[in-house]
């Protein structure tokens, strides 16, 4: 017999351990474990049962000397007989001669051979039984206490394996449920973003109409009702037009479409604008509302100047509307500086409501502010504090705060800048005075799919006197140059019949026209600025456009 030999034993127990690990599935645990034990004794009926936990039953992965019915049937009365009761006592049953101590058992059976030693092992997993081990003999007393021992062994190891095996599939199963939940939350956020993207689009059309015709109504003869009228109008159509520039940012950063520019500024510049612009609502609450501008400050600076003004506004907005009395400072203050670089802290301090510390981590969350109490005594939205949060660590630095209830509230971010070699002076921008003169007579071909937008431009540029002839998309232009003579062209990019992009291609390549295109962009979420250059326009600008902007635009190209 095989077994006499402990070396031999030992060998087959060795080679069973070594492969042990690299059993990944039931399958091959069953053939592995059927394997040692014909390599160790001459046994012709064993077994192994491994619990199983879905279905909540022994199941019988190999059975030696069964035939497949008899396989069935062990397997279905598993629970009822030996194996159950070996599984749920957790104890050996060995049974050295069955005619003797279980005659009942040997009459009743219905398998073709016949049993005389019966053995029932426990297997274990981390003290826990997760299967039996079977052994039978058609010879009585065949087994000694060694023979247990070592099919002990065999059974407990294949009950770790057993329990690596049901980890490994546990882990999969969790890792491929994490895997498919977190590819739909990323896909749900996908589609969150586009419609925040396509809403804010759809609505920031018809708000621009409505912006540029109160404007223009404004200018018409109206008499101080009317006037009143207006001034809500314009002040409720700017309101929408804030939220909803906020929502397109807000999803803009989340689908990380977000891009800074770096263009040169004059910090003094862009604060003291933003400052001013708050002068008459502080006063209207009776706040005090203070600049520190460090005089060390003195260089231009490169980074996104209109990034950096809508924190500043964001900021200052908030510290306006939660201070009923006292004052709200804005500072900005030199930190380090050498030869190429500047750090600067910035910090907008109010003397109002203040924040409890157990909502200090809430308000830079979207969507979130401090209670609905908040909501309804001053209105907003919830995005302010976290598009400021997202634009200053864009910009390289972090928005902090630091509060007190009914006290007041400090909200400081610090920043570095390159500097630019020239030197800082106030109004710039201001002092660049345009020669409208010039736009007189100028023939302008102006292509726009929405009669709203048109009416809109061709009252702004027969303002500056320009002639405007209009056309409705992209072939309708086409066909005018063919007729008429331009000096410029403004067109919108989508249009029906023929889009901008490919009436501009049209017009560089097929008609061969040389004269200046400005294309007129709404979706402020692709980055189209540079299909436009591509397809050979000249330069653009983003709807509602600023009269001083469309007009420096023109008299650049024309000039
Ligand atoms: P909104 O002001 O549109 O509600 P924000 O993101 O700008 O959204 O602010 C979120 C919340 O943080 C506000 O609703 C308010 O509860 C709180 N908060 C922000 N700034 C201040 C401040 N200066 N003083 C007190 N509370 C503030």
């Amino acid at each position: 017999m095989k077994f006499d030999k402990i070396t031999s034993v030992l060998d087959c127990l060795n080679k069973f351990a070594s492969h042990s690990t690299e059993i990944l599935n039931i399958k091959d645990l069953a053939f592995e474990v059927e394997l040692v034990l014909e390599e160790m004794i001459d046994m012709d009926y064993n077994g192994l049962f491994l619990y199983d936990f879905e279905d909540q039953k022994l199941k019988l992965y190999y059975a030696r000397g069964f035939s497949e019915e008899e396989r069935i049937e062990a397997e279905r009365t598993a629970m009822e007989r030996h194996p159950g009761y070996v599984f749920n006592s957790g104890k050996t049953l060995y049974v050295p001669d069955v005619e003797k101590d279980n005659p009942s058992e040997s009459i009743d059976s219905k398998r073709s051979f016949k049993i005389r030693t019966r053995l029932h092992i426990p297997v274990f997993n981390a003290n826990n039984v997760v299967g039996v081990f079977s052994i039978a003999s058609t010879e009585k007393n065949k087994f000694t206490d060694e023979h247990i021992v070592v099919f002990s062994f065999i059974g407990n190891l294949a009950g770790s394996v057993y329990g690596h095996i049901l980890n490994r599939s546990k882990l999969e199963s969790s890792y491929s449920i994490l895997k498919q939940a977190r590819q739909e939350a990323v896909a749900a956020n996908e589609a969150k973003s586009l419609f925040l993207a396509n809403m804010s689009h759809e609505i920031r059309t018809p708000l621009n109409a409505i912006h540029g015709l109160t404007g223009l109504l404004e200018e018409t003869d109206i008499n101080e009702e009317q006037k009143k009228l207006i001034t809500g109008l314009r002040s409720s159509s700017d309101g929408l037009l804030e939220i909803v520039n906020d929502i397109l940012d807000f999803s803009k950063i989340e689908a990380g479409l977000m891009e800074l520019k770096e263009t040169e500024f004059s910090l003094q510049e862009v604060v003291k604008r933003v400052f001013d612009g708050f002068d008459y609502k502080a006063e209207e609450k009776g706040l005090k509302l203070q600049l520190i501008f460090d005089a060390k400050i003195t260089s231009n600076l490169l980074g996104d100047r209109m990034r950096l003004r809508q924190v500043f506004i964001n900021l200052l907005n908030n510290a306006i509307k939660f201070t009923q009395k006292g004052s709200v400072t804005l500072e900005c203050k030199m930190i380090s500086s050498n030869q190429e670089h500047c750090c600067i802290l910035f910090k907008v301090s109010d003397t109002g409501i203040g924040i409890g510390q157990e909502n200090i981590s809430k308000i830079f969350q979207s969507f979130q502010q401090v209670d609905t109490g908040t909501t309804r005594n001053y209105g907003g939205t919830g995005l302010g504090l976290a598009i400021s949060m997202q634009l200053v660590v864009l910009m390289g630095g972090l928005l902090e705060v630091r509060s007190l209830k009914n006290l007041g509230s400090d909200f400081f971010f610090t920043l570095n800048f390159k500097k630019s070699n020239q030197k800082s002076q106030l109004s710039v921008e201001a002092a660049v005075e345009l020669n409208i003169n010039f736009l007189q007579g100028v023939r302008v071909l102006l292509v726009e799919d929405n009669h709203l937008n048109r009416l809109i431009a061709k009252a702004m540029l027969g303002k500056w006197n320009m002639i405007v002839t209009e056309a409705s998309n992209g072939e309708e232009a086409l066909d005018q140059l063919k007729n008429q003579a331009f000096d410029l062209i403004l067109m919108d990019l989508q249009m029906p019949v023929m889009g901008g992009l490919e009436a501009s291609r049209k017009i560089r390549n097929e008609l061969n026209l040389t004269l200046p295109i400005i294309a007129l962009t709404a979706n402020a979420i692709n980055d189209v600025i540079a299909e436009c250059i591509d397809a050979g326009m000249n330069d653009y600008i983003s709807k509602p456009f600023n009269p001083e902007i469309l007009a420096k635009k023109i008299i650049d190209l024309l000039e």
